[in-house]
C-alpha cells in the first residue's frame, strides 16, 4: 500500500496530466493552517496529501509551502504557530525554506484592493453590518444592490486610504468586491474582501486597522507563492467562483488552480478547532494535548506512531465523497505500527501478592525474558525474582470456571519468562472477603522448559518482583465521547463527553528500571497493550506516570457486538 505509484487519485491525476501536457514544469503545493487552534487528525490528511504530492515530485522539483494563513488579528497566537510547526515536523514532513506568512502579504492585498477600486471593481460601503446582511437576499430571492456601489471611484479611493490610516471605526464601513448581487452563488453577492479592525496582529503588530477576508486574501497568497495547485476541502468548492474572480481581476504573478477533496470525519471525536478549543477552555481536557484529544499533540503524548498517522491518511484515501471514518482503522494502525517497533515489559495494574511458599526469603535470583517473545529478535533482558511477586489480581479467582486457564484452586500457571507455580492455598481480607494473598509452589527447573510429565500448564501470566518493584501511577483513556457522532448529539458534543474516558490507576507495579526511562519512552507492558511514559507529569526515577497508548485488541468492537 505505502508503494508510491499505488498513490493514485484523482488529484494526482490531475497534477500527472498537468505535467505531461507541459501546463506546469514543477508542482508547487501548500499547506495554509490559520494559527487559531492545533492542528488535528483532518490537517493531516490536508498535510500528507499536498506535502506527500511535492514529496512525489520531487525530481520535478516540486514543493509544498507551509504557509500560516494568519489574516485575522482576533484568533490567531504565537502559541499556535510554534505548535503548527512542531507537530508538521513531527510528523515527518519538511517545508524547508518554504515557510511563509500571509500577514507578509498585507502590503500586497492592499495594492491588489486598490487596483480594484480603480478599476470600478471594488466600492466602499458605508452600510451598517445588519443592513447590509439584510440586502444579502436568500438562496431563491436576489439580493439589494448598496446604495454606494456606485459612487465615484475617487470617494472610495479616499476612504479605502483613511479605513487604513486608522480614522474609521470598526463597522463604520467595509470594502466590497462588485461581482453580482443576484448571483445564485452567494459568495459572489458583492463579498465583503476588507474590513476595519482595530487589533494588534501577532506578527504586525498596530500597523494596520483594515483586515483583508479569507476569500480575497486566499487566491492572492496562493498566487504570490506561485502556488500551482491548491488543495482544499470541499467547503470551499462554493467559494472557487470567487476565488477565480480575484485572480482575473487582480494583478497577479501566476494563476494558481483551486482542487477541493473530502474533509475527514472520525467517529466518536470532533474535528474542529473551534470546538476542541471549547474542550480546552472549558477545562474539560487536560491541554490541546491530552492524550484523548484528535489533535496531533494529543496522539503524540498519548503514544501514537507518527507513521500510523500517515499510513492512516493514506489508507483513507482523497476522494470527492464526505464520510465518516471509523476511529479503529487508525488504532489499528497504531497498534500494526506498534506491534513490531515497543519492546515488551512487564507491569502490573491492579497488584495482588503472590508467595511462592517453597523459595527462602532471602533467596533472590535473575531470570533472562524476552522483549519480545513471538520471535525473540528483541533479545532479552534480567528480570529479579524471589520469593514474593506482585501479579494481576484478575490473574486469579477463587472460583474458576472451566475455561479460565490463569490462576485458581487446583490450577498451575506459568509466570512469563519464569516458573511453573502451583497453587496451594489463598488468604482473604475477614471483612471485605477480597483475596488478599496467594500462596504457590514453583516447580524447580522448569524455566524455559514444557511443564513436567502429567502437568498441565495452559497460560502464562506476568509478574513483577515486589522487593524489587518500582510504583507508577498509569492513566487509562478511553475514547473521549461515548457517541458515534458527536456533533449530532442531541444536546451537542459538550453533553456525550464519556465520564470514564480518563481513569488513574495509582499504585501500580511496574519492573525495575522502567521508571528510569525518559517521558516518550514507549512500550509494550505485556498482555496490557502499548504505554508511553508522559510527556508532561513522567519525572523519570522520581514520579512515574505512563499513559494507555492503546489496548491490544480494540475492546469497542467487542463492545459493539
Ligand atoms: P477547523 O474546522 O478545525 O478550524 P479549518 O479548515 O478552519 O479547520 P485551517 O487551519 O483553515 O482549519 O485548515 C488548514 C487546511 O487544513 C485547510 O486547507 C483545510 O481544508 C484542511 N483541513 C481542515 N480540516 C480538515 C479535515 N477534517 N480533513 C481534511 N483537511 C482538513
Ligand atoms: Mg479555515
Amino acid at each position: 500500500m505505502s508503494e508510491e505509484n499505488s498513490k493514485r487519485d484523482f488529484i494526482r491525476d490531475i497534477i500527472a496530466e498537468d505535467l505531461a501536457s507541459g501546463k506546469h514544469e514543477t508542482p508547487v503545493t501548500r499547506f495554509p493552517p490559520e494559527p487559531n487552534g492545533y492542528l488535528h487528525i483532518g490537517h493531516a490528511k490536508a498535510i500528507c496529501l499536498s506535502f506527500g504530492i511535492a514529496q512525489e515530485n520531487s525530481t520535478a522539483g516540486a514543493r509544498c509551502h507551509l504557509r500560516f494563513d494568519d489574516t485575522n488579528p482576533v484568533k490567531e497566537e504565537q502559541e499556535y504557530v510554534d505548535s503548527i510547526q512542531e507537530d508538521i515536523k513531527w510528523l515527518g514532513w519538511d517545508w524547508g525554506e518554504n515557510l511563509y506568512f500571509a500577514s507578509d502579504y498585507f502590503e500586497y492585498f492592499y495594492d491588489c484592493a486598490v487596483h480594484l477600486i480603480k478599476n470600478g471593481k471594488a466600492f466602499v460601503d458605508e452600510q451598517s453590518s445588519e443592513e447590509i446582511r439584510a440586502a444579502h437576499g436568500s438562496v431563491n430571492k436576489p439580493g439589494k444592490e448598496s446604495p454606494y456601489r456606485d459612487r465615484p471611484i475617487e470617494e472610495s479611493l479616499d476612504l479605502f486610504v483613511r479605513m487604513r490610516a486608522g480614522e474609521v471605526k470598526d463597522g463604520e464601513a467595509v470594502l466590497r468586491a462588485k461581482v453580482d448581487m443576484a448571483s445564485p452563488n452567494m459568495h459572489l453577492r458583492d463579498p465583503i474582501i476588507y474590513r476595519v479592525l482595530h487589533e494588534t496582529h501577532h506578527n504586525t503588530g498596530d500597523q494596520w486597522s483594515i483586515y483583508p477576508m479569507y476569500d480575497f486574501a486566499h487566491p492572492l497568497e496562493d498566487a504570490k507563492e506561485r502556488i500551482t495547485h491548491s488543495l482544499c476541502t470541499l467547503e470551499f468548492e462554493v467559494h472557487r467562483p470567487i476565488y477565480d474572480w480575484v485572480i482575473e481581476h487582480c494583478p497577479v504573478p501566476s494563476k494558481p488552480r483551486q482542487i477541493e477533496f473530502s474533509r475527514l470525519s472520525l467517529n466518536y471525536t470532533i474535528v474542529s478547532k473551534r470546538k476542541l478549543l471549547q474542550l480546552v477552555e472549558g477545562g474539560k481536557v487536560d491541554g490541546w494535548d491530552d492524550p484523548r484529544m484528535p489533535t496531533l499533540s494529543g496522539a503524540r503524548r498519548r503514544g501514537f506512531p507518527p507513521e500510523a498517522i500517515r499510513a492512516f491518511c493514506e489508507d483513507v484515501g482523497i476522494t470527492k465523497f464526505n464520510g465518516v471514518t471509523e476511529m479503529a482503522r487508525l488504532e489499528n494502525e497504531v497498534r500494526r505500527v506498534l506491534n513490531t517497533t515497543a519492546p515488551r515489559r512487564m507491569a502490573v495494574l491492579d497488584p495482588l501478592k503472590l508467595v511462592l511458599v517453597n523459595m527462602a526469603e532471602d533467596h533472590f535470583e535473575e531470570v533472562e525474558v524476552q522483549n519480545n517473545p513471538e520471535d525473540g529478535s528483541a533479545g532479552t533482558r534480567k528480570l529479579p525474582l524471589g520469593r514474593e511477586l506482585w501479579i494481576e489480581r484478575d490473574d486469579f479467582m477463587v472460583e474458576a470456571p472451566k475455561k479460565y486457564f490463569r490462576l485458581a484452586p487446583g490450577r498451575v500457571v506459568r509466570l512469563r519468562g519464569g516458573y511453573i507455580v502451583r497453587y496451594v492455598d489463598h488468604v482473604s481480607d475477614q471483612e471485605s472477603g477480597e483475596v488478599s494473598e496467594v500462596h504457590c509452589e514453583f516447580l524447580p527447573d522448569t524455566i524455559g522448559k514444557p511443564p513436567p510429565e502429567g502437568v498441565k500448564c495452559k497460560a502464562a501470566i506476568h509478574w513483577v518482583s515486589a522487593a524489587h518493584a518500582e510504583d507508577a501511577e498509569i492513566r487509562l483513556y478511553d475514547r473521549l465521547f461515548d457517541h458515534e457522532s458527536p456533533d449530532a448529539a442531541e444536546g451537542g458534543f459538550l453533553s456525550v463527553l464519556n465520564p470514564d474516558s480518563l481513569r488513574i490507576v495509582e499504585g501500580a507495579k511496574i519492573e525495575p528500571g522502567l521508571g528510569e526511562e525518559s517521558k516518550g519512552y514507549l512500550c509494550q507492558f505485556e498482555r496490557l497493550g502499548y504505554f508511553c511514559a508522559d510527556s508532561r507529569y513522567h519525572d523519570p526515577g522520581t514520579k512515574v506516570v505512563f499513559n494507555r497508548t492503546i489496548g491490544l485488541r480494540d475492546s469497542w468492537a467487542k463492545k459493539r457486538g
